[in-house]
Protein backbone atom coordinates (compact mmCIF):
# COMPACT_ATOMS: atom_id res chain seq x y z
CA UNK A 1 0.00 0.00 0.00
CA UNK A 2 1.28 3.28 -0.67
CA UNK A 3 0.63 5.40 2.24
CA UNK A 4 2.17 2.52 4.23
CA UNK A 5 5.35 2.51 2.47
CA UNK A 6 5.98 6.12 2.96
CA UNK A 7 6.36 5.09 6.40
CA UNK A 8 8.15 2.88 5.54
CA UNK A 9 10.93 4.58 3.30
CA UNK A 10 10.99 7.24 5.88
CA UNK A 11 12.01 4.92 8.77
CA UNK A 12 14.41 2.89 5.63
CA UNK A 13 16.11 6.74 5.57
CA UNK A 14 16.65 6.86 9.16
CA UNK A 15 18.31 3.89 9.29
CA UNK A 16 20.39 5.01 6.24
CA UNK A 17 21.82 8.16 7.22
CA UNK A 18 22.54 6.58 10.63
CA UNK A 19 24.44 4.16 9.08
CA UNK A 20 26.49 6.60 6.29
CA UNK A 21 27.27 8.64 9.63
CA UNK A 22 28.50 6.25 11.52
CA UNK A 23 25.64 6.15 14.18
CA UNK A 24 25.11 3.10 15.99
CA UNK A 25 21.24 3.94 16.49
CA UNK A 26 18.68 7.02 15.55
CA UNK A 27 17.95 8.64 18.74
CA UNK A 28 15.20 10.48 18.06
CA UNK A 29 13.53 11.40 14.65
CA UNK A 30 10.71 14.71 14.66
CA UNK A 31 8.39 14.63 12.15
CA UNK A 32 5.37 16.59 11.51
CA UNK A 33 1.99 15.67 12.90
CA UNK A 34 0.70 13.01 10.76
CA UNK A 35 -3.30 11.65 11.11
CA UNK A 36 -3.13 7.80 10.69
CA UNK A 37 -6.16 5.24 10.29
CA UNK A 38 -5.83 2.08 11.28
CA UNK A 39 -6.44 -1.19 9.06
CA UNK A 40 -7.26 -3.42 12.42
CA UNK A 41 -9.47 -1.23 14.67
CA UNK A 42 -10.50 1.68 12.34
CA UNK A 43 -8.96 4.25 14.90
CA UNK A 44 -8.30 7.59 13.25
CA UNK A 45 -6.40 10.36 14.39
CA UNK A 46 -2.61 11.28 15.11
CA UNK A 47 0.01 9.30 16.15
CA UNK A 48 3.50 10.24 17.73
CA UNK A 49 5.89 10.74 15.82
CA UNK A 50 8.60 8.02 16.05
CA UNK A 51 6.29 5.11 16.81
CA UNK A 52 4.43 4.09 14.12
CA UNK A 53 1.91 1.63 16.16
CA UNK A 54 -1.86 1.92 16.19
CA UNK A 55 -2.34 3.59 20.69
CA UNK A 56 -5.81 1.43 20.62
CA UNK A 57 -4.21 -1.71 19.45
CA UNK A 58 -0.71 -1.86 18.59
CA UNK A 59 -1.17 -2.60 15.02
CA UNK A 60 1.41 -1.19 12.56
CA UNK A 61 -1.04 -1.52 9.55
CA UNK A 62 -1.66 1.76 9.89
CA UNK A 63 -2.45 4.04 6.40
CA UNK A 64 -1.47 7.25 6.23
CA UNK A 65 -4.62 9.77 5.38
CA UNK A 66 -3.27 13.49 6.50
CA UNK A 67 0.10 14.64 6.16
CA UNK A 68 1.36 12.18 3.44
CA UNK A 69 3.93 15.06 2.46
CA UNK A 70 5.78 13.44 5.57
CA UNK A 71 8.46 15.58 5.97
CA UNK A 72 11.88 14.48 7.78
CA UNK A 73 12.43 17.62 10.23
CA UNK A 74 14.97 16.61 12.53
CA UNK A 75 17.48 13.29 13.05
CA UNK A 76 19.08 12.67 16.30
CA UNK A 77 21.73 9.78 15.59
CA UNK A 78 23.46 8.11 18.42
CA UNK A 79 27.77 7.61 17.60
ZN1 LIG B 1 -5.76 -0.19 15.82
Amino acid sequence: MHELSIVQDLLKVCDTNATEQGASSVKRVEIQDIIVRCCQCGREGTIMANEFVCPMCGSRELVVTKGEDLILMRLELEK
